[in-house]
């Protein structure tokens, strides 16, 4: 490889890799072209021990995110999507490479550190909801918030305005086994953006919904995304959902082998979901 630094443009960023260009650099070195990149992620390797078996689950994945983007994660099951969602949000170390959130690498911090820095700055939404059993709805956004070590109390009509415009205002004193899957995730959503996170990473988000609590969430994500300005990182198997981002990546064997622009920038939202 040549030492020459050439410069491609991608819809959402831009990158520098050395010489040759013509395959794809995602998966290559990344060097930024300025620090305004609010997740990095350089040479991700993440292997699984099990027993005397290794899984290498992600292969050396780079990858640079802009402060505001709507990126969706797409690749068939096994591919690596949940691997790399728990690297880039702190949930699991990597066997080598780093994650740099907003100039912080994980990797620099001790683990209370690094979860102060999960808890303040993502919002993270499951497939599976994860919402805390014994608590009621609004028990399971209150203790959210509260973990978050936001110093101000919680904005009660910033929870009133999300719980209008996810349709769960009657159903916040319920407890999750008394809430339909769709309402489960709405309020895992109103859970995941009563911080005002910087960053919201979903996994499968729609992977347990019918089609209209999809839209649903699907709507919201889109719309905090645009109005608080918010890093968006969303792992899907569904095309579908994936063309709501402004840049999709394709990922298969635990590497990233394909980029293309989504279609949200010509996507027009309405008013409020509807459930
Ligand atoms: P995806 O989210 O695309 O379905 P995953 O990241 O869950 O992919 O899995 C990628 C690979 O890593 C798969 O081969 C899976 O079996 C393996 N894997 C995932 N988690 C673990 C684990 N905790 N221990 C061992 N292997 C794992």
């Amino acid at each position: 490889m040549g030492g020459k630094v050439l410069r491609i443009k991608f819809a959402a960023s831009t990158f520098y890799e050395t010489a040759p260009a013509a395959r794809p650099i995602y998966n290559k070195s990344v060097q930024p072209e300025t620090s305004s990149q609010i997740i990095l992620a350089e040479n991700l390797v993440k292997v699984y021990a099990q027993g005397q078996i290794q899984v290498t689950a992600v292969r050396g994945i780079s990858l640079a995110v802009e402060p505001g983007e709507f990126v969706a994660i797409v690749g068939p099951s096994g591919s690596g999507k949940s691997t790399l969602f728990y690297l880039l949000g702190g949930l699991t170390r990597a066997t080598s490479g780093r994650v740099v959130i907003d100039g912080v690498d994980f990797a620099s911090l001790d683990d209370a550190a690094r979860t102060r820095l999960r808890k303040h700055r993502i919002g993270f939404v499951f497939q599976k909801f994860n919402l805390l059993p014994t608590l009621s709805a609004m028990g399971n956004i209150e203790i959210a918030y509260s973990i978050s070590g936001r110093k101000e109390p919680m904005d009660m009509a910033y929870l009133d305005h999300l719980s209008e415009m996810l349709s769960i205002q009657g159903r916040l004193k319920h407890r999750p086994s008394e809430l339909s899957g769709g309402e489960q995730q709405r309020v895992a959503i109103a859970r995941a953006l009563i911080t005002r996170p910087a960053i919201v990473l979903a996994d499968e988000p729609t992977g347990n919904l019918d089609t209209k609590n999809s839209d649903a969430v699907l709507h919201m994500l889109l719309r905090s995304n645009r109005e608080l300005g918010q890093t968006t990182l969303m792992i899907t198997h569904n095309p579908e959902a994936a063309s709501i981002a402004s840049r999709i990546l394709y990922m298969r064997d635990g590497e990233i082998v394909r980029e293309e622009k989504g279609s949200r920038a010509d996507m027009e939202l309405p008013a409020a979901a509807t459930v």
